[in-house]
């Protein structure tokens, strides 16, 4: 009989365990996995989390920095106001109002507890800073990172759980839960061949969404849906989120919405460790993109890329044959982020617009020439380029704008990069209350089952502000830890 269950081996799963440890004895972690490939899709992360501090003094409490960084380094600030304001913008207002506070609040009270835990934390460095005139500065709330990235924290956290003597079995599949009338008393798990009951007092659900299910993809989603790749786990198919509705549990948010972005076009249908997020083509804000007929049909510069990225990959699965090109010219090429100088990479290099639009596979070259001269002939280039900031430097009079960072693709070499749409994670899920506990389709609690992480649903909608997702797996799942541990306690 162990005190808690955790359903789980990501970022939220060990969260948990860690919060739920600090008040019971007993704590086991199931990870559906085998050992290698364990850590769900937080160990495909950068390990970027999106924090609340209100300046460097709040950040030196997690991050050991120099005298010398510190003068090198504008890190502004990122009050709350301005992550409830990204998180209800970005979400279409949305967001569910008492969750998302609690993700915002405690945020930064999460990392603290994870980093006297032992977790490690650096700046984004290189990510989310421009070095302009020899000083770094930070922009689009987007400073923390840990160290060693997603596999970095995945790993720390397994040692800290297994140093605190936390249980924890790989290849371990959660197939339902053991429900009575008064709640929940443990799971049933299938592991190496064998199904068994493992008794507990409470049990956490942290076991990812369901992207990496094809079937309910496409259900969900919509049609469609099944031609995206996975960027992450091929182990997040829905298991929990179906073990809670089949016991009861309300399902709740955008279930036909969730995070995709601009993916390299030939990337396998699952994420690969090896590569980890470096699929993902995100620098697009400095460029245009061009689909199949050879036309533009995103606006690549409305805000920081922290705050479209996570929508645009549904732009592109929904254009002709579901891909599109990424164009930059050598001006910008110093800007590319780290992943495109990876070698899986489908790119092509010309020394004039006429060469490059007769490499670009699959698109109608004609076109796409036209195009690039359209819309460099709308650049307004009496404004100034300045990355750091929204700087307004548009297109005037194009049916598709661009409204930030529109630099004219004039000067060779050119370069492009092919890609489709890459899923993350789903936005539907289970109902969660502030105490993360699962809440019943009568409204109720359903006493001993918890949840946090990729498959609550309620706070994320259509889109997603960078980095939230760690934070919103290390905020609830420290919230269901402690209150499952303190209630099996207390049993
Ligand atoms: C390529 C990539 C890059 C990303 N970059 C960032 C970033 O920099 N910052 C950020 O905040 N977010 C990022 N995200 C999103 C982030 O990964 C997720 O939001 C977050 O990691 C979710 O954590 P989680 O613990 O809920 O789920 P996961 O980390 O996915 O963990 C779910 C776990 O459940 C296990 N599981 C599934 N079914 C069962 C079952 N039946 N029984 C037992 N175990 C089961 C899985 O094996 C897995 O270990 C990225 C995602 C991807 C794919």
């Amino acid at each position: 009989m162990y005190d808690v269950i955790i359903v789980g081996g990501g970022n939220a799963a060990l969260c948990a365990a860690l919060s739920a440890r600090q008040y019971c004895e007993r704590v086991l972690v199931l990870e559906r996995a085998p050992e290698d490939e364990a850590g769900g899709n937080s160990r495909f992360t950068a390990g970027l989390m999106r924090v609340v501090y209100n300046g460097v003094e709040d950040l030196r409490k997690i991050i050991d920095l120099s005298e010398d960084e510190v003068a090198r380094t504008d890190f502004g600030a990122y009050t709350t106001e301005q992550f409830l304001d990204d998180m209800a913008r970005v979400t279409e207002y949305r967001c569910d109002p008492d969750l998302t506070e609690l993700l915002v609040k405690e945020s930064f009270p999460a990392v603290l507890w994870m980093r006297s835990k032992g977790v490690r934390f650096t700046a984004a460095w290189g990510r989310q800073a421009f070095n302009i005139g020899g000083r770094f500065k930070f922009w689009g709330g987007l400073t923390v990172e840990a160290v060693g990235g997603g596999p970095g924290l995945v790993e720390s956290l397994t040692r800290i759980a297994r140093k605190e003597g936390i249980d924890i079995w790989y290849g371990a599949r959660a197939v339902s839960l053991l429900a009575q009338d008064d709640g929940i008393h443990g799971v049933v798990v299938k592991r190496a061949g064998n199904t068994q009951q493992v008794s507990s007092k409470a049990v956490v659900l942290a076991a990812g969404g369901f992207q990496a299910n094809t079937e309910w993809r496409t259900r969900y989603l919509g049609p469609g849906w099944e031609l995206a790749k996975v960027r992450g786990t091929r182990f997040n198919t829905g298991d929990a989120i179906r073990m809670a509705l089949d016991a009861g549990a309300a399902a709740v948010g955008n279930w036909s919405g969730c995070h995709a972005v601009a993916w390299e076009r030939n990337a396998p249908e699952f994420g690969d460790l090896a590569v980890g997020d470096q699929f993902q083509k995100h620098s697009y804000p400095w460029g245009i993109y061009l689909n199949a007929e050879g036309k533009r049909f995103v606006d690549e510069g409305a805000d920081f890329r922290n705050y479209t990225y996570a929508k645009y990959g549904r732009v592109i699965l929904s254009q002709p044959g579901q891909f599109a090109w990424q164009i930059f010219d050598a001006k910008v090429k110093g800007q590319l982020r780290d992943e495109y100088r990876i070698r899986q990479v489908t790119k092509v290099t010309a020394n004039t617009l006429e060469e490059l639009v007769g490499k670009l596979d699959d698109v109608d070259a004609k076109n796409a020439l036209e195009e690039i001269k359209r819309y460099n002939a709308a650049v307004r280039q009496d404004i100034p380029y300045n990355p750091n900031v929204k700087d307004g430097r548009r297109t005037e009079g194009l049916a598709v704008p661009k409204s930030n960072w529109a630099n004219t693709i004039d000067t060779p070499p050119f370069e492009a990069y092919a890609v489709t749409c890459g899923i993350t994670f789903t936005f539907g899920g289970l109902k969660i209350n502030n105490h993360a506990q699962v809440i019943n389709s009568d409204g109720e609690a359903i006493k001993g089952l918890y949840a946090a992480g990729e498959l609550v649903g309620g706070i994320f909608w259509f889109n997603y502000p960078g980095g939230s997702g760690l934070t919103n797996g290390s905020v609830f799942g420290r919230v269901a830890g402690e209150n499952a541990g303190k209630s099996a306690s207390a049993a």
